[in-house]
């Protein structure tokens, strides 16, 4: 399990999936929360707020290719709605 959320445990390695929107909700509101109270991985998270619009450019070429397949979590419950 993570610590994430847990208040004790820096959510540095969970930052690069947070920028990327790659976290759960209940991931992303944590990290958002630690955001909040931890300056140390704020600083980061503002370093790696960079890299997006970077994967951006980088990425239009396989972005054609449809990363929806890439973005299907098969553990996030496939049962639906
Ligand atoms: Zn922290």
């Amino acid at each position: 399990m993570e610590t994430a959320g847990n208040g004790t445990g820096h959510v540095r390695m969970l930052l690069g999936a947070y920028v990327l929107g790659g976290l759960s909700q209940h991931e992303e509101y944590a990290v958002r929360a630690h955001l909040h109270r931890c300056a140390a991985c704020r600083a980061e998270y503002d370093g790696l707020a960079e890299v997006p619009p970077l994967l951006d450019l980088l990425g239009e070429d396989a972005r054609a290719g449809g990363p929806d397949d890439l973005a299907a979590d098969p553990g996030d419950g496939g049962a639906g709605a």
